[in-house]
């Protein structure tokens, strides 16, 4: 008993009391941090009964005018109000206008200059372009808002999204059309940057167009956030709403064009034996060619100005991309999954190979089989990756990835690792964000961190021999090491985090690989982790479904985990420094008593506490939460 006494005295320098609340807090439930469960989204995590979401249709008509890269629109959307609430206006987003003038991308953007490296003209261009190297006339100019009788409605456009205000009230279950015609000019990614654009290829003097955020796309109006019409200002990315689409896209009749949805004019677009290779290529589990290189060269060299119209139809999508050019490379191949049987197809120029026809629309089988098996079976009828030069941008069914050969196409293990996992990746995004429909602009973590972590699983089981070493945990070590004041905590605005990378990515990823191998094993938490999933498909879940979630399908108490993973940037290997066995004899405890009493550690209560309920409870928080009152254990963060 003496001992006790001497860890006691030991002990107390090192806690203070603060630091034992600390300590204690962090094994505490999430409680009140989670939002009250209701029946929209209950206590389970799973949809509610009267969970409910808005619907938008597109019908969209787009030209797309080489000569001057301009794109003219028009488009027609129906949005049904499946909300219980009557709305007034409804917003919509108009992305282009972060490249507008005076957008708030510019107040935002930082850059590092060194005075000694840098001529002082790049410094005044760069101020005088409002934070960018590239001085570009950008921005929608939205020419008319019209009802569905052709009559002009009001609106408002407030820098990245724009208020259309109803005449009438649109009450729960009505639904309305208007229309929106538009035009913009469309920027040189490779001057600009951006998630689209075009690169143009002096070579050959062609352009390959990777197309998005194209249209005034609606708003998500929801149960938590009501409408989310937060800015976009370049990290926060998408919260769109599901639909089906009908899109007619207009360019030089020697173009190819790959878009989200499924092509509805093959036969008019394509030669006889490129629609024939087309028809092929859909029932095929063989890689197979519908444009081989040879054509896409001959291709490179007609530069017609004659246009023709792609038609394409995709349902219950939450946006839409396309890609186009007359360089295209298209190959493709049916992917046989459980229950569906999707189409696997790859466009790139011949700037791409050979690495491109080697790997990527295998890539794309690989990401479709594992993913699959971990969540469901891919229900949309095709995914696309498009080869476009220092990116990596999702849309549904169709991405753009980076990973170029040099000019003797010749590439590193470097190159093939990295556009291999930018595959992967983008197309992976297809179950997070672009099926499980989570909001992005709030939250980076809930698709790219999921996506990440699955990403790191597709690249570990059928890619061992390349050099892969994201998203698990000694890959974040770095990051977890480097000052807090660099750091926040994951569950952070992505406009708000200091380095995106490691919050939204790699930091979550880490988080899930260690919860799948270590914490929870991969049984329960590969059940747990498709519960998500399968409850929240083709619905907007957030943060706490997820936790909720994965908790209630595995029966593993993971509140402490989220507390200190995703809510601070606490170091979370809380270890056990030390734990030191003690007996109570009996016929000494007065005596130990008597030598306490002055220092007034243990009071009566506690000694019978210690005492009694040692025994009968072997949860070993409890039992750490006990000793750690008694300073009989100093749990410490390393
Ligand atoms: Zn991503």
């Amino acid at each position: 008993m003496k001992k006790l006494l001497i860890m006691i005295l030991i002990c107390a320098p090192f806690l203070s009391v603060a630091q034992e609340q600390e300590y204690k807090e962090r094994f505490e439930q999430l409680g009140t941090m989670l939002p009250t469960p209701n029946s929209y989204r209950t206590a389970s995590g799973a949809p509610g009964e009267n969970y409910w979401q808005q619907k938008a249709d597109y019908s969209i008509k787009v030209k797309l005018d080489e000569s001057s890269n301009k794109i003219t629109g028009s488009e027609t959307i129906t949005y049904y109000n499946q909300s219980p609430h009557s709305l007034n206006y409804l917003w919509l987003q108009l992305d282009q206008n972060m490249r507008a003038e005076g957008s708030d991308s510019e107040l935002v953007s930082t850059a590092t200059f060194f005075n000694d490296t840098i001529p002082a003209k790049y410094l005044e261009q760069y101020v005088a372009n409002g934070g960018s190297s590239y001085d570009f006339p950008g921005g929608f100019n939205i020419e008319t808002v019209k009802n569905a009788d052709g009559d002009e409605m009001d609106y408002l456009v407030q820098k990245t999204m724009m208020k259309i205000r109803l005449p009438e009230a649109l009450k729960p279950g009505e639904n309305i059309s208007f229309s929106i015609d538009w035009n913009y000019f469309v920027n040189d990614r490779m001057k600009g940057g951006g998630r689209s654009g075009f690169e143009y290829f002096e070579e050959d003097g062609n352009s390959l167009y990777t197309m998005a955020q194209f249209f005034p796309r609606m708003a998500v109006y929801n149960d938590v956030e009501g409408w989310q019409n937060k800015q976009f200002l370049g990290s926060g990315e998408f919260a769109l709403t599901f639909g089906d689409y009908d899109v007619e896209i207009t360019v030089p009749d020697d173009f190819i064009v790959g878009a989200t949805g499924m092509v509805q004019n093959a036969k008019e677009v394509l030669t006889k034996d490129q629609f024939k290779r087309y028809e092929k290529a859909l029932k095929s589990k063989e890689q197979t060619f519908i444009v081989t290189e040879e054509e896409a060269i001959e291709n490179e060299k007609e530069k017609s100005t004659s246009y023709e119209t792609w038609k394409f139809k995709a349902e219950n999508v939450r946006d839409f991309g396309f890609a186009a050019s007359r360089k295209f490379i298209w190959d493709g191949q049916m992917v046989e999954l459980e229950s569906t049987k999707p189409f696997a197809q790859s466009f790139y120029p011949k700037e791409g190979n050979p690495l491109w026809e080697e790997e990527s629309t295998k890539a794309i089988k690989n990401t479709l089989e594992l993913y699959s098996e971990r969540t469901f079976d891919y229900p949309y009828p095709q995914a696309t990756s498009v080869h476009a030069a220092s990116i990596g941008m999702e849309y549904p069914m169709i991405c753009f990835n980076f990973g170029r050969p040099d000019k003797n196409g010749e590439y590193s293990v470097r190159t093939q690792l990295g556009m291999t996992y930018v595959i992967v990746h983008e197309i992976g995004h297809n179950y997070f964000p672009m099926i499980v429909n989570s909001d992005e602009r709030q939250w980076a973590w809930m698709d790219e961190g999921l996506n990440s972590f699955l990403e790191s699983n597709v690249m570990f089981e059928y890619y061992p021999d390349l050099p892969y070493s994201d998203n698990i945990p000694q890959a974040v070590t770095g990051y977890m090491k480097s000052s807090k004041d660099q750091q926040r905590p994951i569950m952070t605005n992505p406009e708000q985090v200091l380095r995106l990378g490691p919050n939204a990515y790699s930091k979550p990823a880490a988080a899930l690989n260690l919860l799948r191998n270590t914490i929870m094993g991969p049984e329960l938490f590969d059940e747990s982790f498709k519960a998500y999933a399968q409850r929240w498909k083709f619905k907007h879940p957030t943060p706490a479904d997820f936790f909720r979630t994965m908790e209630d399908a595995s029966a593993v108490d993971l509140d402490w985990f989220w507390r200190g993973w995703f809510y601070t940037t606490d170091h979370v290997d809380v270890s056990v420094d030390e734990v030191k066995y003690f007996r109570i004899a009996q016929d000494e405890s007065d005596m130990e008593k008597n030598a306490k009493a002055p220092k007034g550690d243990l009071g009566e209560k506690e000694e019978k506490e210690l005492k009694t309920d040692f025994s009968d409870r072997t949860d070993l928080i409890f039992l750490f939460q006990k000793l750690q009152n008694f300073g009989l254990v100093n749990i410490v963060p390393r």
